[in-house]
């Protein structure tokens, strides 16, 4: 039996999101767990319908009072050391990333970020994920108790089981030491599905010669509904925003399709699109990287590619 800990997170409607929908997928697939879901605030009303043992709320709420993450992470630490669970899992996510790293500080457990795969029974916990900017898979067994993880999203198909969890609320009875303060939020401005959740990604590099050519790329990413990603050269360039950047420092994405335009596939852009289902090309040197991890390629000239390729979309849609 492996005791999970869960981490949610709400969406911008206040559900639960696809993140920790995708890690209950992986932790369900531990086969014999026992999950509890752990919320920070109230509970969205989706929580109480999830396949799980348990949901617990702490009452951590972040704000300019008490720091970014710091109270959370607190409560955390403070649930971990009475549940003494095998496994914490973490989505990805900014959340996930600052808060995963620091909870494993602060109760001393090993780890791992970005997993594509998690495995075993109890301890230790065997986990996948991606090295050398993405050239490569490696296989982690964590020795540490509990194993603190963060699952890439997308990585697993979320879950559409239903439950009835039991639902409790934790007070760690601690207040969290004040190290920083908000002093502002930028929303980031967004038109149509966000990137890391679309479904088919549409994006663009330094082959596309200047900022103008990403509206053709915006214009297929909205006829297929999808959304617009770039090479890091291509956002260092100042065509397009560094939210689009896909890659080892950029954002990951797993969509369905992943259309690369004028990409020459270097492993710090694959490690954020790799994991897509498939892989479509656009590149007039054949040699190109990208070739070896498309599905299916095309060797030429965007511009004499794209366009048509898009009016056919369109007339296949209308
Ligand atoms: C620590 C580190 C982190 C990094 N993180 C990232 C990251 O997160 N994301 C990322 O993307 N990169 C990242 N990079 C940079 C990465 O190494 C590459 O430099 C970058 O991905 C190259 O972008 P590109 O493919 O657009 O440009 P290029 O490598 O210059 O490729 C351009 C491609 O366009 C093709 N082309 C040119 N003209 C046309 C045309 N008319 N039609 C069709 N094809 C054409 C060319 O054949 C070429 O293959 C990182 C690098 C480092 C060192």
């Amino acid at each position: 039996m492996t005791s999970v800990l869960l981490i949610a997170e709400s969406d911008e409607h206040g559900q639960i999101n696809q993140a920790t929908l995708q890690a209950v997928t992986a932790a369900t697939d531990l086969g014999e767990a026992e999950i509890t879901v752990v919320i920070a605030g109230e509970a969205p009303g989706s929580a109480s319908s999830l396949a799980v043992e348990k949901v617990v709320t702490i009452s951590a709420i972040e704000s300019a009072d008490v720091g970014i993450y710091e109270q959370v992470t607190a409560d955390l630490a403070a649930l971990v050391s009475s549940t003494n669970p095998d496994v914490v899992i973490f989505g990805k996510t900014d959340f996930g990333s600052v808060v995963g790293a620091r909870l494993a500080f602060r109760v001393d457990a090993a780890f791992a970020s970005d997993c594509i795969d998690i495995s075993g029974t109890g301890k230790p916990v065997s986990v996948t994920r991606p090295v050398y900017g993405g050239s490569a898979l490696a296989e982690f067994e964590i020795a540490s108790s509990p194993a603190i993880v963060t699952l890439r999203v997308g990585a697993f198909e979320p879950s559409t089981v239903t439950g009835s969890p039991a639902v409790e609320s934790f007070s760690s009875g601690t207040t969290a030491e004040q190290c920083a303060s908000v002093s502002g939020t930028v929303v980031e401005a967004r038109e149509g599905v966000r990137l890391e959740d679309a479904d088919f990604v549409v994006s663009g590099g330094r082959g596309l010669g200047g900022p103008e050519p990403f509206s053709v790329l915006a214009d297929l990413a909205d006829v297929l509904g999808g959304a617009v990603g770039a090479s890091r050269a291509a956002c260092d360039a100042g065509w397009i925003d560094h939210s689009h950047q896909v890659g080892l420092t950029g954002k990951s994405v797993s969509p369905d399709v992943y259309i690369a335009v004028g990409i020459s596939g270097a492993s710090q852009h694959m490690a954020g699109c790799s994991s897509s289902r498939a892989i479509v090309a656009i590149n007039k040197d054949g040699d190109s990287n990208i070739f070896k991890e498309a599905r299916f390629g095309v060797v030429g000239d965007w511009e004499k590619i794209l366009p048509p390729f898009l009016a056919t979309v369109r007339e296949l849609k209308a």
